[in-house]
C-alpha cells in the first residue's frame, strides 16, 4: 500500500472522530456554563461539500445540518431524506423572495429571516404549503453594510411584526459576528434581545468560536470548518 494513501475507510474515521471531538467540546463548554449539553444543537454545515462527505455523519447518527444556498440544498438533500429518516436541515444563508417557496418545501428551520418582504412571502408560501418551519430572526448586530440580517435598532419591531403581523412561527434569532470583533459582545447583545422577546433559540457561534457562543446561551451553534476541515 502506498504510504499515506487515503482510502474512504479512512475518511469515515476522520469525519466521525471529528463529529466525537466537536460533541466533546460542546459538552464541556456547557458543562463550564452551568448548562446541559442536551439543550445544544449542533448544526453540521455542509454547504459545498458532497453527499458523499456528508453520509459518514448521518451514518454515525447526526441528523441536523445547515446548508446555505437553496438551489444547493435543493440538489442535495432530497435523496439524502429519502435515505435516512429525521433530517432536519436548517437554512443559514440569505433568503431571496424569489427562492421562497422552495425554502419552505425544503427547510425546517429558517434561520435567516431578515426583512419584511421575506417575511411577507415566507408566510403567504406557508400557508400555501401548510408547512411552516421554525423562523429565526438575523440580527446585524455589527450592522455590517455587506451581511445580511436586521440591523439592531430595526429588531424590535421587526420581530414584532413577524409575529404578530405576519405569524410566522418565529422561535429565535440568529447572528453571525464580525470577523474582526470579539464575538463576545454580539453574542451577549444578541442574547439580550432574545431574552427582551422571550425566544428560547439563540443560534450563534461558528467553528472559531462556538465554545464561547455556548457561554452566552447559544442554544445552536453553526459548524462547518472544524467537522469537515476548509471548504
Ligand atoms: C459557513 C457558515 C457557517 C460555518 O462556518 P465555519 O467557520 O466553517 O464553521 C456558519 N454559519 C453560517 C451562516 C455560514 O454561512
Amino acid at each position: 500500500m502506498v504510504p499515506n494513501a487515503k482510502t474512504d475507510e479512512d475518511d469515515e474515521g476522520t469525519v466521525t472522530d471529528t463529529l466525537h471531538r466537536v460533541q466533546a467540546t460542546i459538552a464541556a463548554a456547557a458543562q463550564e456554563s452551568g448548562r446541559n449539553a442536551g439543550g445544544i444543537t449542533l448544526v453540521a454545515v455542509t454547504k459545498t461539500h458532497p453527499p458523499a462527505r456528508i453520509r459518514p455523519l448521518l451514518e454515525a447518527g447526526h441528523r441536523v445540518f445547515g446548508e446555505n444556498r437553496v438551489q444547493e440544498a435543493q440538489t442535495k438533500w432530497p435523496p439524502l431524506r429519502r435515505e435516512y429518516g429525521g433530517v432536519c436541515l436548517h437554512l443559514i444563508g440569505p433568503l431571496q423572495t424569489n427562492k421562497v417557496r422552495l425554502a419552505v418545501a425544503l427547510f425546517d428551520v429558517v434561520e435567516t429571516v431578515d426583512r419584511p418582504a421575506v417575511a411577507e412571502a415566507l408566510a403567504h408560501e406557508m400557508s400555501q404549503q401548510a408547512r411552516w418551519p421554525v423562523c429565526l430572526i438575523q440580527v446585524n448586530t455589527g450592522e455590517e453594510p455587506q451581511k445580511a440580517g436586521v440591523l439592531p435598532a430595526d429588531a424590535d419591531s421587526f420581530i414584532q411584526a413577524c409575529r404578530h403581523d405576519w405569524r410566522l412561527p418565529v422561535k429565535g434569532l440568529m447572528g453571525i459576528p464580525p470577523f474582526e470583533d470579539e464575538p463576545a459582545l454580539h453574542f451577549a447583545f444578541l442574547r439580550d434581545i432574545a431574552l427582551r422577546h422571550d425566544l428560547p433559540v439563540l443560534s450563534m457561534g461558528m467553528s472559531h468560536d462556538f465554545a464561547l457562543a455556548i457561554h452566552f446561551g447559544a442554544t445552536h451553534v453553526r459548524v462547518g470548518t472544524a467537522l469537515f476541515g476548509s471548504r
